[in-house]
Protein backbone atom coordinates (compact mmCIF):
# COMPACT_ATOMS: atom_id res chain seq x y z
CA UNK A 1 0.00 0.00 0.00
CA UNK A 2 1.29 3.69 -0.70
CA UNK A 3 1.28 5.92 2.60
CA UNK A 4 -1.34 8.74 1.90
CA UNK A 5 0.23 10.45 4.94
CA UNK A 6 1.92 13.31 2.52
CA UNK A 7 -1.28 13.72 -0.05
CA UNK A 8 0.81 16.28 -2.34
CA UNK A 9 -2.39 15.85 -5.55
CA UNK A 10 -0.23 14.34 -8.84
CA UNK A 11 -1.84 15.49 -12.44
CA UNK A 12 -2.00 13.07 -15.65
CA UNK A 13 -3.18 15.25 -18.29
CA UNK A 14 -5.06 12.58 -20.84
CA UNK A 15 -5.15 14.75 -24.52
CA UNK A 16 -5.68 13.23 -27.73
CA UNK A 17 -3.56 13.51 -31.04
CA UNK A 18 -4.78 13.07 -34.79
CA UNK A 19 -8.92 11.86 -34.45
CA UNK A 20 -11.19 11.46 -32.42
CA UNK A 21 -12.89 8.39 -30.74
CA UNK A 22 -10.50 6.33 -30.04
CA UNK A 23 -10.68 5.37 -26.44
CA UNK A 24 -9.59 8.16 -25.03
CA UNK A 25 -12.00 7.91 -21.88
CA UNK A 26 -11.21 3.97 -21.49
CA UNK A 27 -7.94 4.43 -21.55
CA UNK A 28 -8.06 7.07 -18.70
CA UNK A 29 -10.24 4.81 -16.89
CA UNK A 30 -8.01 1.96 -17.41
CA UNK A 31 -5.06 3.56 -16.53
CA UNK A 32 -7.02 4.99 -13.55
CA UNK A 33 -7.88 1.50 -12.64
CA UNK A 34 -4.12 0.58 -12.55
CA UNK A 35 -3.44 3.18 -10.35
CA UNK A 36 -5.72 2.60 -8.05
CA UNK A 37 -5.29 -1.16 -7.99
CA UNK A 38 -1.31 -0.35 -7.03
CA UNK A 39 -2.76 1.60 -3.80
CA UNK A 40 -3.53 4.69 -4.76
CA UNK A 41 -6.34 7.36 -4.47
CA UNK A 42 -7.63 8.07 -7.59
CA UNK A 43 -10.23 9.85 -9.45
CA UNK A 44 -10.77 11.27 -13.13
CA UNK A 45 -11.94 14.52 -14.07
CA UNK A 46 -13.43 15.07 -18.20
CA UNK A 47 -13.38 18.62 -19.76
CA UNK A 48 -15.13 19.31 -22.49
CA UNK A 49 -14.62 22.26 -25.23
CA UNK A 50 -18.67 22.29 -25.97
CA UNK A 51 -20.57 25.43 -25.02
CA UNK A 52 -23.07 23.41 -23.53
CA UNK A 53 -23.34 24.10 -20.07
CA UNK A 54 -23.90 20.27 -20.17
CA UNK A 55 -24.89 17.71 -22.51
CA UNK A 56 -28.26 17.59 -20.40
CA UNK A 57 -30.18 19.07 -23.51
CA UNK A 58 -28.33 17.60 -26.01
CA UNK A 59 -30.03 15.06 -28.51
CA UNK A 60 -28.73 11.45 -27.85
CA UNK A 61 -27.84 10.57 -31.47
CA UNK A 62 -25.06 13.64 -31.08
CA UNK A 63 -23.81 13.14 -27.76
CA UNK A 64 -24.78 9.63 -26.52
CA UNK A 65 -26.07 9.09 -23.26
CA UNK A 66 -26.30 11.45 -20.72
CA UNK A 67 -24.56 9.92 -17.69
CA UNK A 68 -26.12 11.03 -14.35
CA UNK A 69 -24.05 11.00 -11.15
CA UNK A 70 -25.30 10.64 -7.44
CA UNK A 71 -25.67 14.54 -6.72
CA UNK A 72 -27.31 15.24 -10.00
CA UNK A 73 -25.37 16.48 -12.74
CA UNK A 74 -26.18 15.51 -16.10
CA UNK A 75 -22.35 14.57 -17.63
CA UNK A 76 -20.73 13.16 -20.29
CA UNK A 77 -20.67 9.35 -20.87
CA UNK A 78 -17.38 8.83 -20.22
CA UNK A 79 -17.78 9.50 -16.44
CA UNK A 80 -19.84 6.05 -16.80
CA UNK A 81 -16.54 4.22 -17.48
CA UNK A 82 -14.98 6.31 -14.67
CA UNK A 83 -17.03 4.72 -12.35
CA UNK A 84 -17.69 1.39 -13.73
CA UNK A 85 -13.86 1.12 -14.16
CA UNK A 86 -12.50 2.80 -10.90
CA UNK A 87 -15.32 1.45 -8.56
CA UNK A 88 -15.86 5.67 -7.21
CA UNK A 89 -18.57 7.46 -7.53
CA UNK A 90 -18.21 10.60 -9.69
CA UNK A 91 -20.19 14.04 -8.55
CA UNK A 92 -20.60 17.42 -10.62
CA UNK A 93 -17.17 18.39 -10.58
CA UNK A 94 -15.60 15.44 -12.37
CA UNK A 95 -17.02 17.39 -15.50
CA UNK A 96 -16.87 20.39 -16.60
CA UNK A 97 -17.61 22.06 -20.10
CA UNK A 98 -16.58 25.18 -21.37
CA UNK A 99 -19.90 26.50 -21.27
CA UNK A 100 -19.66 26.48 -17.30
CA UNK A 101 -16.48 27.60 -17.34
CA UNK A 102 -17.53 31.00 -18.95
CA UNK A 103 -20.81 31.38 -17.17
CA UNK A 104 -18.60 31.26 -13.81
CA UNK A 105 -16.47 33.58 -15.13
CA UNK A 106 -19.28 35.79 -17.00
CA UNK A 107 -21.39 35.86 -13.55
CA UNK A 108 -18.47 36.74 -11.74
CA UNK A 109 -17.83 39.69 -13.97
CA UNK A 110 -21.45 40.58 -13.57
CA UNK A 111 -20.93 40.80 -9.49
CA UNK A 112 -18.26 43.39 -10.08
CA UNK A 113 -15.59 40.29 -9.01
CA UNK A 114 -12.87 41.82 -11.43
CA UNK A 115 -12.79 45.49 -10.10
CA UNK A 116 -12.52 46.92 -13.24
CA UNK A 117 -10.17 44.91 -15.06
CA UNK A 118 -10.66 43.50 -18.85
CA UNK A 119 -11.91 39.96 -18.86
CA UNK A 120 -9.70 37.79 -20.92
CA UNK A 121 -9.07 34.22 -21.72
CA UNK A 122 -5.69 34.65 -20.14
CA UNK A 123 -6.06 34.84 -16.98
CA UNK A 124 -9.39 34.87 -15.75
CA UNK A 125 -10.88 31.73 -18.07
CA UNK A 126 -7.61 29.68 -17.25
CA UNK A 127 -7.78 30.45 -14.07
CA UNK A 128 -10.88 29.39 -13.64
CA UNK A 129 -10.52 25.79 -15.59
CA UNK A 130 -7.33 25.53 -12.94
CA UNK A 131 -9.63 26.03 -10.31
CA UNK A 132 -11.66 23.38 -11.54
CA UNK A 133 -8.29 21.29 -12.50
CA UNK A 134 -7.18 21.30 -8.74
CA UNK A 135 -10.89 20.93 -7.02
CA UNK A 136 -9.76 17.34 -5.18
CA UNK A 137 -6.18 18.98 -4.74
CA UNK A 138 -5.06 17.07 -1.38
CA UNK A 139 -8.02 14.70 -1.57
CA UNK A 140 -6.56 12.12 -4.12
CA UNK A 141 -3.50 11.17 -4.77
CA UNK A 142 -3.50 11.12 -8.15
CA UNK A 143 -6.02 13.23 -10.77
CA UNK A 144 -6.28 11.53 -14.16
CA UNK A 145 -7.59 15.11 -16.29
CA UNK A 146 -9.02 13.56 -19.65
CA UNK A 147 -9.27 16.78 -22.06
CA UNK A 148 -12.17 16.48 -24.68
CA UNK A 149 -11.47 16.92 -28.27
CA UNK A 150 -8.14 16.64 -30.21
CA UNK A 151 -4.91 18.87 -30.13
CA UNK A 152 -5.22 21.50 -32.81
CA UNK A 153 -9.11 21.84 -31.79
CA UNK A 154 -9.74 25.90 -31.43
CA UNK A 155 -12.40 25.39 -28.77
CA UNK A 156 -9.77 22.70 -26.92
CA UNK A 157 -6.89 25.92 -26.31
CA UNK A 158 -7.75 27.01 -23.38
CA UNK A 159 -7.52 24.08 -21.27
CA UNK A 160 -3.98 22.94 -23.11
CA UNK A 161 -2.77 26.42 -21.98
CA UNK A 162 -4.52 25.61 -18.33
CA UNK A 163 -2.52 21.91 -18.18
CA UNK A 164 0.72 24.13 -19.33
CA UNK A 165 0.42 26.68 -16.53
CA UNK A 166 -0.71 23.81 -13.36
CA UNK A 167 2.76 22.25 -14.82
CA UNK A 168 5.14 25.23 -14.30
CA UNK A 169 3.23 26.19 -11.36
CA UNK A 170 3.66 22.11 -9.65
CA UNK A 171 6.36 21.06 -11.41
CA UNK A 172 6.84 18.23 -13.98
CA UNK A 173 7.35 15.27 -11.10
CA UNK A 174 3.55 16.52 -9.85
CA UNK A 175 2.26 16.84 -13.88
CA UNK A 176 2.77 14.69 -16.68
CA UNK A 177 1.11 14.73 -20.04
CA UNK A 178 0.06 11.97 -21.97
CA UNK A 179 -0.72 12.03 -25.89
CA UNK A 180 -3.08 9.78 -27.27
CA UNK A 181 -2.94 9.33 -31.00
CA UNK A 182 -3.56 6.77 -34.10
CA UNK A 183 -0.82 5.29 -35.82
CA UNK A 184 -3.06 4.26 -39.12
CA UNK A 185 -2.12 1.69 -41.15
CA UNK A 186 -1.94 2.39 -45.01
CA UNK A 187 -2.66 -0.79 -46.89
CA UNK A 188 -1.89 -0.33 -50.08
CA UNK A 189 1.27 1.01 -48.87
CA UNK A 190 1.70 -1.91 -46.20
CA UNK A 191 2.42 0.52 -43.81
CA UNK A 192 1.92 2.12 -40.41
CA UNK A 193 2.23 5.84 -40.49
CA UNK A 194 3.43 7.76 -37.68
CA UNK A 195 3.45 11.21 -38.81
CA UNK A 196 -0.03 12.34 -37.80
CA UNK A 197 1.66 11.12 -34.12
CA UNK A 198 4.74 13.35 -35.01
CA UNK A 199 2.43 16.46 -35.73
CA UNK A 200 -0.19 15.71 -32.79
CA UNK A 201 3.27 15.56 -30.47
CA UNK A 202 4.90 18.97 -32.09
CA UNK A 203 1.18 20.60 -31.54
CA UNK A 204 1.28 19.67 -28.29
CA UNK A 205 5.10 21.26 -27.97
CA UNK A 206 3.84 24.20 -29.67
CA UNK A 207 1.65 24.90 -26.88
CA UNK A 208 4.39 24.60 -24.44
CA UNK A 209 3.45 21.32 -23.11
CA UNK A 210 6.00 18.23 -23.65
CA UNK A 211 4.31 14.78 -23.79
CA UNK A 212 6.21 12.34 -21.63
CA UNK A 213 3.91 9.48 -23.03
CA UNK A 214 2.47 8.47 -25.84
CA UNK A 215 -0.13 5.90 -26.09
CA UNK A 216 -0.62 4.66 -29.93
CA UNK A 217 -3.96 3.68 -30.82
CA UNK A 218 -3.91 0.54 -33.46
CA UNK A 219 -5.22 -1.85 -35.09
CA UNK A 220 -2.08 -3.60 -36.39
CA UNK A 221 0.93 -4.61 -34.01
CA UNK A 222 2.95 -1.60 -34.45
CA UNK A 223 6.90 -3.06 -33.96
CA UNK A 224 9.75 -1.97 -32.45
CA UNK A 225 11.28 0.24 -35.39
CA UNK A 226 8.22 2.34 -35.60
CA UNK A 227 8.08 2.93 -31.81
CA UNK A 228 12.06 3.89 -31.99
CA UNK A 229 11.24 6.25 -34.86
CA UNK A 230 7.73 7.67 -32.74
CA UNK A 231 10.09 8.10 -29.70
CA UNK A 232 13.29 10.18 -31.90
CA UNK A 233 10.99 12.09 -33.54
CA UNK A 234 8.46 12.91 -30.93
CA UNK A 235 11.13 13.50 -28.22
CA UNK A 236 9.63 11.17 -25.73
CA UNK A 237 11.55 7.59 -24.31
CA UNK A 238 11.17 4.55 -26.45
CA UNK A 239 9.95 2.62 -23.04
CA UNK A 240 6.80 5.28 -23.08
CA UNK A 241 5.82 4.56 -26.57
CA UNK A 242 2.90 2.27 -25.72
CA UNK A 243 1.30 0.23 -28.21
CA UNK A 244 -2.62 0.00 -27.77
CA UNK A 245 -3.83 -2.38 -30.06
CA UNK A 246 -7.76 -3.01 -31.04
CA UNK A 247 -9.06 -5.39 -28.12
CA UNK A 248 -12.04 -7.86 -28.27
CA UNK A 249 -13.53 -5.79 -24.61
CA UNK A 250 -12.59 -2.76 -23.54
CA UNK A 251 -12.34 -4.25 -20.05
CA UNK A 252 -8.98 -5.65 -21.13
CA UNK A 253 -7.39 -2.45 -21.67
CA UNK A 254 -6.06 -2.37 -18.09
CA UNK A 255 -4.34 -5.89 -18.87
CA UNK A 256 -3.09 -4.76 -21.79
CA UNK A 257 -1.35 -1.29 -20.41
CA UNK A 258 0.11 -3.46 -17.10
CA UNK A 259 1.41 -5.51 -19.77
CA UNK A 260 3.39 -2.86 -21.29
CA UNK A 261 4.26 -1.39 -17.96
CA UNK A 262 2.35 2.04 -18.56
CA UNK A 263 1.74 2.43 -15.03
CA UNK A 264 4.95 1.55 -13.47
CA UNK A 265 6.56 4.10 -16.19
CA UNK A 266 3.63 6.65 -15.20
CA UNK A 267 4.83 6.52 -11.31
CA UNK A 268 8.37 6.70 -12.10
CA UNK A 269 7.97 9.71 -13.68
CA UNK A 270 5.45 11.08 -11.10
CA UNK A 271 8.16 9.84 -8.88
CA UNK A 272 5.57 7.86 -6.55
CA UNK A 273 6.32 4.00 -5.50
CA UNK A 274 5.16 1.12 -7.53
CA UNK A 275 3.28 -0.61 -4.65
CA UNK A 276 2.16 -4.29 -5.26
CA UNK A 277 -0.12 -4.28 -8.49
CA UNK A 278 -3.63 -6.53 -7.48
CA UNK A 279 -5.77 -6.98 -10.70
CA UNK A 280 -7.11 -10.71 -9.88
CA UNK A 281 -10.20 -10.02 -9.71
CA UNK A 282 -10.37 -8.18 -12.32
CA UNK A 283 -8.83 -10.56 -14.75
CA UNK A 284 -11.44 -13.23 -13.58
CA UNK A 285 -13.96 -11.03 -14.38
CA UNK A 286 -12.53 -10.40 -17.93
CA UNK A 287 -11.87 -14.00 -18.63
CA UNK A 288 -15.41 -14.68 -17.59
CA UNK A 289 -16.46 -11.91 -20.84
CA UNK A 290 -14.33 -14.00 -22.97
CA UNK A 291 -15.06 -17.26 -22.11
CA UNK A 292 -18.87 -17.07 -21.65
CA UNK A 293 -20.51 -20.74 -21.59
CA UNK A 294 -23.62 -20.05 -23.31
CA UNK A 295 -25.55 -16.86 -24.87
CA UNK A 296 -28.97 -15.40 -24.35
CA UNK A 297 -30.31 -12.74 -26.66
CA UNK A 298 -32.32 -9.84 -25.43
CA UNK A 299 -33.89 -7.11 -27.44
CA UNK A 300 -33.28 -3.41 -26.87
CA UNK A 301 -36.75 -1.41 -27.65
CA UNK A 302 -35.85 2.10 -28.24
CA UNK A 303 -35.82 4.94 -30.33
CA UNK A 304 -32.00 5.77 -30.61
CA UNK A 305 -30.89 2.59 -31.77
CA UNK A 306 -29.08 3.30 -34.56
CA UNK A 307 -26.29 5.36 -32.31
CA UNK A 308 -25.57 2.33 -29.70
CA UNK A 309 -23.69 5.18 -27.41
CA UNK A 310 -26.80 6.28 -26.72
CA UNK A 311 -27.48 3.20 -24.22
CA UNK A 312 -24.01 2.99 -23.20
CA UNK A 313 -24.45 2.48 -19.75
CA UNK A 314 -27.24 -0.27 -20.85
CA UNK A 315 -24.87 -2.28 -22.72
CA UNK A 316 -21.68 -2.31 -20.02
CA UNK A 317 -24.41 -3.30 -17.29
CA UNK A 318 -25.49 -6.28 -19.85
CA UNK A 319 -21.52 -7.07 -19.91
CA UNK A 320 -21.35 -7.17 -16.07
CA UNK A 321 -24.50 -9.14 -15.83
CA UNK A 322 -23.44 -11.52 -18.29
CA UNK A 323 -20.16 -12.05 -17.16
CA UNK A 324 -21.98 -13.20 -13.42
CA UNK A 325 -24.45 -15.45 -14.68
CA UNK A 326 -21.58 -17.07 -17.28
CA UNK A 327 -23.06 -16.36 -20.46
CA UNK A 328 -22.85 -13.46 -23.02
CA UNK A 329 -26.10 -10.91 -23.88
CA UNK A 330 -26.44 -10.54 -27.56
CA UNK A 331 -28.43 -7.56 -27.73
CA UNK A 332 -31.17 -7.52 -30.57
CA UNK A 333 -31.52 -3.64 -31.29
CA UNK A 334 -35.10 -2.95 -32.04
CA UNK A 335 -36.15 0.53 -33.26
CA UNK A 336 -39.16 1.48 -31.55
CA UNK A 337 -40.66 3.18 -34.20
CA UNK A 338 -40.26 0.33 -35.95
CA UNK A 339 -42.41 -1.73 -33.86
CA UNK A 340 -46.63 -2.52 -34.63
CA UNK A 341 -49.11 -5.71 -33.27
CA UNK A 342 -48.75 -6.94 -36.64
CA UNK A 343 -44.95 -7.56 -36.45
CA UNK A 344 -44.11 -7.94 -33.16
CA UNK A 345 -43.72 -11.37 -33.56
CA UNK A 346 -41.68 -11.41 -36.38
CA UNK A 347 -39.33 -9.05 -34.46
CA UNK A 348 -39.34 -10.13 -31.23
CA UNK A 349 -39.73 -14.01 -32.10
CA UNK A 350 -37.07 -16.70 -30.33
CA UNK A 351 -36.52 -13.81 -27.63
CA UNK A 352 -35.59 -14.64 -24.21
CA UNK A 353 -35.92 -11.27 -22.59
CA UNK A 354 -36.87 -7.50 -23.75
CA UNK A 355 -35.71 -4.44 -22.44
CA UNK A 356 -37.62 -1.33 -22.82
CA UNK A 357 -35.39 2.35 -23.15
CA UNK A 358 -35.77 4.77 -21.28
CA UNK A 359 -35.74 8.03 -23.59
CA UNK A 360 -38.38 11.16 -24.23
CA UNK A 361 -41.14 12.55 -26.34
CA UNK A 362 -44.20 10.67 -28.05
CA UNK A 363 -42.04 8.86 -30.95
CA UNK A 364 -42.08 5.30 -30.96
CA UNK A 365 -44.28 4.81 -27.92
CA UNK A 366 -47.19 2.97 -29.27
CA UNK A 367 -44.34 0.26 -31.00
CA UNK A 368 -42.76 0.32 -27.20
CA UNK A 369 -46.39 -0.66 -25.45
CA UNK A 370 -46.77 -3.32 -28.90
CA UNK A 371 -43.42 -4.45 -27.50
CA UNK A 372 -44.58 -5.01 -23.72
CA UNK A 373 -47.99 -6.34 -24.87
CA UNK A 374 -46.06 -9.23 -26.74
CA UNK A 375 -43.83 -10.12 -23.83
CA UNK A 376 -46.14 -9.64 -20.76
CA UNK A 377 -48.68 -11.84 -22.35
CA UNK A 378 -46.08 -14.68 -23.37
CA UNK A 379 -44.26 -14.73 -20.27
CA UNK A 380 -41.34 -13.56 -21.82
CA UNK A 381 -38.93 -11.71 -19.07
CA UNK A 382 -39.38 -7.77 -18.94
CA UNK A 383 -37.26 -4.78 -18.17
CA UNK A 384 -38.57 -0.83 -18.43
CA UNK A 385 -36.12 1.45 -17.67
CA UNK A 386 -37.84 5.26 -16.92
CA UNK A 387 -39.90 5.68 -20.06
CA UNK A 388 -39.92 1.76 -20.97
CA UNK A 389 -41.57 1.59 -16.93
CA UNK A 390 -43.89 4.31 -17.76
CA UNK A 391 -45.15 2.50 -20.74
CA UNK A 392 -45.47 -0.57 -18.51
CA UNK A 393 -48.38 1.30 -16.91
CA UNK A 394 -49.68 2.67 -19.68
CA UNK A 395 -50.08 -1.14 -21.53
CA UNK A 396 -51.28 -2.46 -18.42
CA UNK A 397 -54.05 0.32 -17.72
CA UNK A 398 -55.37 -0.09 -21.72
CA UNK A 399 -55.17 -4.11 -21.84
CA UNK A 400 -55.97 -5.41 -18.46
CA UNK A 401 -57.32 -2.35 -16.26
CA UNK A 402 -59.52 -1.90 -19.19
CA UNK A 403 -58.93 2.16 -20.04
CA UNK A 404 -58.68 2.33 -24.07
CA UNK A 405 -57.32 5.78 -23.84
CA UNK A 406 -54.70 5.22 -20.84
CA UNK A 407 -51.59 7.58 -22.09
CA UNK A 408 -48.97 9.71 -20.57
CA UNK A 409 -49.49 13.49 -20.14
CA UNK A 410 -46.10 13.50 -21.73
CA UNK A 411 -47.72 12.44 -25.41
CA UNK A 412 -51.31 13.31 -25.63
CA UNK A 413 -53.98 15.34 -23.72
CA UNK A 414 -55.87 12.22 -22.19
CA UNK A 415 -59.18 12.29 -19.71
CA UNK A 416 -56.50 9.24 -17.81
CA UNK A 417 -53.01 10.36 -17.52
CA UNK A 418 -51.79 7.22 -15.93
CA UNK A 419 -48.41 8.99 -15.98
CA UNK A 420 -48.66 12.51 -15.05
CA UNK A 421 -46.34 15.74 -14.26
CA UNK A 422 -44.78 15.05 -10.83
CA UNK A 423 -46.41 18.57 -9.33
CA UNK A 424 -43.01 20.28 -8.43
CA UNK A 425 -42.56 20.01 -12.46
CA UNK A 426 -45.37 21.87 -13.56
CA UNK A 427 -43.61 25.20 -12.77
CA UNK A 428 -40.64 24.57 -14.52
CA UNK A 429 -39.65 27.20 -17.51
CA UNK A 430 -36.20 26.15 -18.25
CA UNK A 431 -35.05 23.10 -19.89
CA UNK A 432 -31.72 22.61 -18.54
CA UNK A 433 -30.62 20.40 -15.05
CA UNK A 434 -34.82 20.82 -13.96
CA UNK A 435 -35.56 17.43 -14.17
CA UNK A 436 -35.53 15.03 -10.95
CA UNK A 437 -31.95 14.26 -11.31
CA UNK A 438 -29.82 12.22 -9.22
CA UNK A 439 -29.78 10.19 -6.41
CA UNK A 440 -33.10 9.53 -4.25
CA UNK A 441 -34.07 6.13 -1.94
CA UNK A 442 -36.65 3.75 -2.89
CA UNK A 443 -37.77 1.34 -0.35
CA UNK A 444 -38.70 -1.93 -1.24
CA UNK A 445 -41.45 -4.40 -0.92
CA UNK A 446 -40.60 -7.63 1.35
CA UNK A 447 -41.41 -10.28 -1.26
CA UNK A 448 -41.17 -8.84 -3.92
CA UNK A 449 -38.73 -9.39 -7.34
CA UNK A 450 -37.09 -6.43 -6.98
CA UNK A 451 -36.74 -6.92 -2.88
CA UNK A 452 -35.26 -10.11 -4.00
CA UNK A 453 -33.10 -8.79 -6.54
CA UNK A 454 -31.26 -5.94 -3.97
CA UNK A 455 -31.59 -8.05 -0.78
CA UNK A 456 -32.33 -4.92 1.04
CA UNK A 457 -35.00 -3.02 2.19
CA UNK A 458 -33.65 0.62 1.50
CA UNK A 459 -31.96 1.54 -2.02
CA UNK A 460 -30.73 4.81 -3.73
CA UNK A 461 -31.35 4.66 -7.48
CA UNK A 462 -30.19 7.90 -10.06
CA UNK A 463 -33.34 9.43 -11.36
CA UNK A 464 -33.34 11.69 -14.84
CA UNK A 465 -37.23 12.30 -15.80
CA UNK A 466 -40.17 14.83 -14.90
CA UNK A 467 -43.30 12.99 -15.22
CA UNK A 468 -44.46 9.78 -13.02
CA UNK A 469 -47.36 7.07 -11.86
CA UNK A 470 -50.26 9.31 -11.29
CA UNK A 471 -50.77 8.24 -7.65
CA UNK A 472 -55.13 8.10 -9.15
CA UNK A 473 -54.74 5.19 -10.68
CA UNK A 474 -52.51 2.81 -8.40
CA UNK A 475 -55.47 1.07 -6.95
CA UNK A 476 -56.96 0.18 -10.19
CA UNK A 477 -54.06 -1.10 -11.31
CA UNK A 478 -53.19 -2.99 -7.85
CA UNK A 479 -56.80 -4.39 -8.23
CA UNK A 480 -55.49 -6.21 -11.60
CA UNK A 481 -52.35 -7.70 -10.48
CA UNK A 482 -50.00 -4.77 -10.48
CA UNK A 483 -47.35 -4.49 -7.60
CA UNK A 484 -45.69 -1.38 -6.28
CA UNK A 485 -42.62 -3.47 -5.20
CA UNK A 486 -40.52 -0.11 -4.23
CA UNK A 487 -42.12 3.32 -3.64
CA UNK A 488 -40.05 6.45 -2.13
CA UNK A 489 -39.92 6.47 2.06
CA UNK A 490 -43.45 9.00 1.82
CA UNK A 491 -45.14 6.91 -0.39
CA UNK A 492 -45.75 9.42 -2.69
CA UNK A 493 -43.69 8.54 -6.00
CA UNK A 494 -43.87 4.76 -7.25
CA UNK A 495 -40.26 3.91 -8.40
CA UNK A 496 -40.78 0.18 -9.26
CA UNK A 497 -43.75 -1.64 -10.41
CA UNK A 498 -43.81 -5.54 -11.02
CA UNK A 499 -46.44 -8.39 -11.73
CA UNK A 500 -47.21 -11.07 -9.67
CA UNK A 501 -48.28 -13.32 -12.15
CA UNK A 502 -45.01 -12.87 -14.84
CA UNK A 503 -41.80 -14.92 -14.13
CA UNK A 504 -40.04 -11.59 -14.44
CA UNK A 505 -41.51 -8.12 -15.40
CA UNK A 506 -40.10 -5.43 -13.86
CA UNK A 507 -40.32 -1.33 -14.41
CA UNK A 508 -38.05 1.04 -12.57
CA UNK A 509 -38.70 4.62 -12.71
CA UNK A 510 -35.09 5.07 -12.00
CA UNK A 511 -31.89 4.56 -14.29
CA UNK A 512 -29.88 0.87 -12.46
CA UNK A 513 -27.47 1.40 -15.52
CA UNK A 514 -25.76 3.87 -13.94
CA UNK A 515 -24.60 2.49 -11.22
CA UNK A 516 -23.32 -0.83 -12.56
CA UNK A 517 -20.12 -1.59 -12.27
CA UNK A 518 -17.55 -3.84 -13.85
CA UNK A 519 -16.60 -6.32 -11.20
CA UNK A 520 -20.17 -6.30 -9.37
CA UNK A 521 -22.64 -6.05 -11.47
CA UNK A 522 -26.18 -4.04 -11.10
CA UNK A 523 -29.06 -6.70 -9.19
CA UNK A 524 -31.55 -5.87 -11.34
CA UNK A 525 -30.14 -6.64 -14.45
CA UNK A 526 -27.96 -9.65 -12.57
CA UNK A 527 -31.85 -11.11 -11.85
CA UNK A 528 -32.97 -10.19 -15.69
CA UNK A 529 -30.48 -11.85 -17.57
CA UNK A 530 -31.08 -15.06 -14.76
CA UNK A 531 -34.31 -14.82 -15.75
CA UNK A 532 -34.07 -15.05 -19.74
CA UNK A 533 -31.23 -17.28 -19.13
CA UNK A 534 -33.96 -19.60 -17.47
CA UNK A 535 -36.62 -19.25 -19.84
CA UNK A 536 -33.59 -20.08 -22.34
CA UNK A 537 -33.07 -23.76 -20.88
CA UNK A 538 -36.72 -24.40 -20.17
CA UNK A 539 -36.88 -23.65 -23.98
CA UNK A 540 -34.16 -26.10 -24.60
CA UNK A 541 -35.46 -28.70 -22.21
CA UNK A 542 -33.24 -28.79 -19.69
CA UNK A 543 -33.78 -28.51 -16.69
CA UNK A 544 -30.54 -27.99 -15.03
CA UNK A 545 -31.34 -24.17 -14.74
CA UNK A 546 -28.39 -23.44 -12.53
CA UNK A 547 -25.49 -25.11 -14.66
CA UNK A 548 -24.57 -22.24 -16.35
CA UNK A 549 -25.33 -19.73 -14.21
CA UNK A 550 -23.27 -20.47 -10.41
N1 LIG B 1 -39.79 11.20 -20.64
C1 LIG B 1 -40.01 10.57 -19.38
C2 LIG B 1 -40.02 11.57 -18.22
O1 LIG B 1 -39.55 12.67 -18.35
C3 LIG B 1 -39.00 9.48 -19.13
C4 LIG B 1 -37.60 9.99 -19.00
C5 LIG B 1 -36.57 8.90 -19.11
O2 LIG B 1 -36.82 7.84 -19.67
N2 LIG B 1 -35.37 9.17 -18.63
O3 LIG B 1 -40.51 11.25 -17.18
Amino acid sequence: MASHTKRKTKYIFVVGGVLSSVGKGIACASLGLLLKSRGYRVTILKFDPYINVDPGTMNPLQHGEVYVTDDGAETDLDLGHYERFLDVSMTRFNNATTGQIYYEVIQRERRGYYLGKTVQVIPHITDEIKRRMTYFDGEYDIVIIEIGGTVGDIESQPYLEAARQLTLERGRSACITILLAYVPFIRSAGELKTKPTQHAAKELMEFGIIPEIILCRTEHRIPKEVRTKIALFCNVAEDAVIELPDVETIYEVPIIMARRNLDTIVLRKLRLKAGELELDTWSRFVARIKNPRTTVEIALVGKYVSYHDSYKSIIEAFVHAGAINNCKVELRWINSEDVTSENVEELLGGIRGVLVAPGFGARGIEGKIAAIEYVRTRNIPFFGICLGMQCAVIEFARNVCGIADANSAEFKRTRHPVIHLMPDQERVEHKGGTMRLGAYPCALLAGTKAHRAYNQELIFERHRHRYELNNAYRSLLEEHGMVMSGVSPDNRLVEIIELKSHPWFVGVQFHPELKSRAVSGHPLFVHFVRAALRLKLNDEGTDDVQNPIE
